[in-house]
């Protein structure tokens, strides 16, 4: 029985479920990877963001177990406290040599960086420019600097232009912030941060990017957005995190030295939040470690995309506009792209259905997410169930 005073959050339960968007999450009883055990079943896994296969990578885990046994398991406070062990600055000198930036933070997430990023650069006398599809930790960061939040229209330079003109005069004086994914996970699309920094550099505004999706993926070897537009030493703030491509968890923000000290003076997570642990820290650095001697895998990655990609085409899917590994297929309704889910997953093949409002109503889809420890062999079989599915679902012929 539920208490009287949390009545209400069962009756949202429920209105998720009749309006399917109640999300089932699912178990998994073994280390990512491209077959992994979900609920008791061997199925082919297209979901992760494991995009280079360095979640289960015997480099990653033999590095995390050494720092372990020198470093121990925690960091013990947060690291203007007693936290900054050595290990967390040689992590964050080399995942700026990597972004060829000057320097780096490091921050327990992803979504803690852009928290700890965005109020500290902007407050509330200040605007801030965000892509109307920007990621949630992008709206929150910016909720909570309480500057005027102005949202132009998505990959749209033009409409980001036409903004900042009508709102410069206004903010005279004061700071602003242009924001945006690199990669949108949820279309596969890339920002022209090449255009968008323009137009901040012409309003002197600061200019930040999310670079999530474009880790392990975009540039020379893995190094991101900003290298693959030409872009270093123009864009400010790189954000980043190492719970994709780098298969751990945390994150850190890249840029130029003036403001990566200033953060480590003012960014609150990293001021009242402890540091990554020497585990996640030591399999970061065997990751960059790997990236830098060769960009193997990252070819790997987008080769197993297009192979996927062009296959899913000439069925007559709906793969949006993506341009990167991350593959929308487009069902429409919610309902639909449940039922597609369960169905994949009957024929062992798990891939989430994604809804509203993690994506605008009507557009619902599963989001096939392509990894460089997919076998062409995998990517057929999965592209074998899907047409099953389709067929039977209607939504191809
Ligand atoms: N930014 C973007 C664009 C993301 O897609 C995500 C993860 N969904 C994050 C930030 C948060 O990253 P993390 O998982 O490291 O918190």
């Amino acid at each position: 029985m539920v208490e009287e005073k949390l009545k209400w959050m069962e009756e949202e339960l429920e209105r998720l479920k009749e309006e399917g968007r109640y999300v089932t999450i699912r178990t998994l009883e073994s280390p990512q990877g491209a077959w992994i055990v979900v609920d008791g079943k061997k199925v082919l896994n297209l979901c992760s963001n494991n995009y280079l296969g360095f979640a289960n990578d015997p480099r990653l885990k033999e590095n995390a177990k050494k720092y372990i046994d020198e470093w121990g398991v925690g960091p013990g406070a947060v690291r203007t406290i007693a936290g900054t062990m050595k290990i967390h600055v040689e992590l964050e000198k080399k995942l700026a040599e990597f972004k060829r930036v000057d320097a780096a933070i490091l921050f327990q997430t992803g979504f803690n960086a852009n928290l700890g990023v965005i109020p500290s650069v902007v407050g509330k006398e200040d605007v801030i420019f965000s892509d109307r599809l920007n990621h949630a930790s992008i709206i929150d960061g910016a909720r909570l600097s309480k500057a005027k939040i102005v949202v132009y229209e998505h990959i749209d330079p033009d409409d980001l232009y036409k903004k900042m003109k009508e709102y410069a005069p206004e903010y005279k004086g004061k700071r602003m912030l242009v924001v945006t994914d690199g990669v949108f996970s949820m279309d596969g699309d890339i920002a022209p941060l090449d255009k968008l920094y323009e137009i901040a550099n012409e309003f002197g505004a600061i200019m930040m990017v999310d670079d999530a999706h474009g880790e392990g993926v975009l540039g020379e070897a893995g190094r991101g957005i900003v290298d693959h537009f030409g872009l270093h030493g123009k864009v400010d703030i790189e954000v980043g995190t190492l719970s994709k491509a780098f298969g751990i968890i945390g994150g850190f923000a890249a840029g130029k030295q003036i403001i990566i000290d200033y953060l480590k003076q003012k960014a609150r997570p990293f001021l009242f939040s402890s540091a990554p642990t020497p585990a996640d820290v030591g399999a970061a650095m065997a990751a960059v470690d790997v990236l830098m001697e060769s960009g193997e895998l990252v070819e790997r990655l987008w080769d197993n995309a297009k192979y996927f990609k062009e296959k899913m085409k000439a069925l007559g899917f709906d793969t949006g506009i993506s341009q990167t590994p991350i593959t929308p297929v487009i069902l429409g309704e919610e309902k639909l792209a449940q039922e597609f889910s369960k169905r994949l997953f009957e024929e062992d093949i798990f891939a989430q259905a994604i809804v509203y409002p993690t994506v605008p109503l009507g557009t619902a889809r599963i989001r096939v997410m392509i990894s460089a420890a997919h076998s062409k062999e995998d990517l057929d079989f999965a592209v074998e169930k899907f047409a099953k599915v389709g067929r039977e679902l209607g939504v191809i012929k």
